[in-house]
Formats: C-alpha cells, structure tokens, sequence
C-alpha cells in the first residue's frame, strides 16, 4: 500500500511545517543570545534541531511509502518578541498548532485505512503532549519567577540535553 495522494500532500505541508518551527525556534535563539539570555538560547538551538529531525523522519517515512516528496519555499518567521514570557507563550501556542496538524494528519490516515501510518503518526501525538506540557511547564515558571528572576531559569534551560 503506497500513500493516498491526500497523506501524501499532508507529508509534504507536515514537512514544511516542521521546517518552519525550526526557523521559528532558531530565530527565538536568536533573539535570546541578543540579551545574553543563553541558557535559554541553547534550549531554542535543541528544540530547532528536534524539528528538523521531525522532517528528515517524515520525509524518509513518506518515501518508503511511495509518497510524492517535495521540499518547498519556508515561509519567513518573526523575528522579535515583547519579553521571555511572551516567546513561551508564543511557543506554547505553536505547540498547540502543531499538535492540531498531527491530529488532522491521523484523521486522514484514519479515512484511508492506512494502519501504517497511523502507527508512525502516533510517536508524533505523542510527541506533542510533551512538547505542550514542556513549553507550559516553562511559561509557568516564567510567570511565578520571571522578571527579575530569568538567571535561575536560564541557567536551567541550559542544561537541556
Ligand atoms: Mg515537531
């Protein structure tokens, strides 16, 4: 069984999805390194890698399927936020989105019977429900001990393996 044309077609979007977090999160690294914030900075680094590698997984499961793959044009991502606490919720939201993606990616599978699929999208509804607890955990401790208190924060964030 080879892909449906519409997985097929959601692959590449969940593709370039993935490749747009990572600019998002290496952009949000960026922004960080600005105030010296690297803690905080290396956390955005390892997230915008494990986006990357979101894509390169979907990209090789797409073409073991016979899925038409094409890599297109990343659209631009911001460059500036308000403060720490409005990047994570910015992150948290994002999260959210992409969770919403996921789950309409295991919908179509669903339609199309493709079991194989949806087993490889599981790791990936997985995947979000951490991604959303992490980026949640994160802006909590942001609002009860940010401000003048980000050097705790980022010195943990740092530590990100
Ligand atoms: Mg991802």
């Amino acid at each position: 069984m080879t892909l449906s044309t519409k997985l097929s077609e959601a692959f590449n979007a969940q593709v370039n999805a993935e490749m747009w977090s990572a600019n998002l999160y290496l952009s949000m690294a960026v922004y960080f390194k600005k105030q010296a914030l690297n803690g905080f900075a290396t956390w955005m680094e390892k997230q915008a890698a494990e986006e990357l590698d979101h894509a390169h997984k979907m990209i090789d499961y797409a073409i073991e399927r016979g899925g038409d793959v094409m890599i297109g044009q990343v659209n631009v991502v911001p460059t500036a936020w308000g403060s720490p606490v409005e990047v994570f919720e910015h992150v948290y939201k994002h999260e959210q989105y992409v969770s919403e993606l996921i789950d309409n990616m295991l919908n179509i599978a669903e339609e199309d019977k493709d079991h194989a699929s949806r087993a490889f999208l599981f790791d990936f509804v997985r995947e979000q429900v951490e991604e959303e607890a992490t980026a949640k955990g994160i802006l909590d401790d942001l609002k009860n001990y940010g401000d003048h208190h980000y050097g705790i924060i980022d010195h943990k964030l740092g530590k990100r393996e």
